[in-house]
């Protein structure tokens, strides 16, 4: 086994034979949350980040640069569903961080307060809908260092751009998963990937990187913006 240190904290590249998997250093060792590989080694217990099933790990390994990690103290996170990606997050920012998990569907708040949120501190679910962020206030105070916006609706963009509006400070970053089917499933991605940023760059964004996520996903794109102003 040999293990790459990455340019993001707790997190490793593992080669195995010929097979690479991306892992972050255990914050529960001993625990999974979705059926993911635990590796020993010497830096400790390593949790496979699956990239078919986390869209930021896909990101990450199609080269998206995700260093405000490295740094983030308050995250919003938008769709956390049963926590696979968030886990992981939780992982990088250890206990100096602090995550905000909106997650809007009942079964699945539930499933993730079985599985993650009793061994976790660092992530503070809220069982709200995204599309009403004046909701959360009273547990969101002050601004956070990043946005992560994954709930596959239509109007994922405006959800993204209302809770930023509130809650992410001048010069965060968000990061928006773009699913295209979810917009339009008779037109093409690239287009609808165009409006989409567009309407980003209209509400006070500058547009840093976006990425197909193929392989791991199928017309899926992550846009990564820089909050600018606070239109
Ligand atoms: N981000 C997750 C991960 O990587 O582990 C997967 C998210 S899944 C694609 C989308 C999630 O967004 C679902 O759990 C869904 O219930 C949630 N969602 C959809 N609309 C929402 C809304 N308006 N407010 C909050 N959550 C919403």
């Amino acid at each position: 086994m040999e293990i790459e240190k990455m340019d993001i904290k707790n997190t490793y590249l593992i080669k195995i034979n010929d097979k690479k998997y991306l892992a972050t250093k255990n914050l529960t060792p001993g625990i999974t949350y979705y059926k993911e590989r635990l590796f020993k080694t010497k830096y400790g217990e390593l949790r496979e980040w699956i990239p078919y099933k986390s869209k930021l790990s896909a990101a990450y390994l199609k080269k998206m640069d995700i260093k405000i990690l490295n740094s983030a103290r308050k995250i919003l996170y938008l769709g956390m569903s049963t926590g696979t990606t968030v886990s992981h997050i939780s992982d990088i920012i250890e206990e100096e961080g602090i995550i905000y998990g909106v997650e809007v569907a009942p079964r699945v708040m539930l499933e993730y307060i079985n599985r993650v949120a009793k061994h976790r501190d660092n992530i503070i679910p809220l069982f709200y809908d995204a599309r009403i962020p004046e909701q959360y206030k009273y547990v969101i105070h002050g601004y956070v260092d990043m946005v992560y916006c994954d709930v596959a609706q239509p109007d994922q963009t405006e959800i993204a751009i209302n809770n930023s509006k509130i809650y992410l400070k001048k010069g965060g970053e968000l990061f928006l998963a773009i699913k295209a089917r979810s917009i339009d499933a008779s037109r093409e991605p690239k287009e609808i990937y165009q409006e989409e940023l567009n309407k980003l760059k209209n509400n006070g964004f500058k547009i840093l990187e976006i990425v197909d996520l193929a392989p791991y996903e199928k017309d899926h794109a992550m846009v990564r913006a820089k909050k600018i102003s606070s239109i």
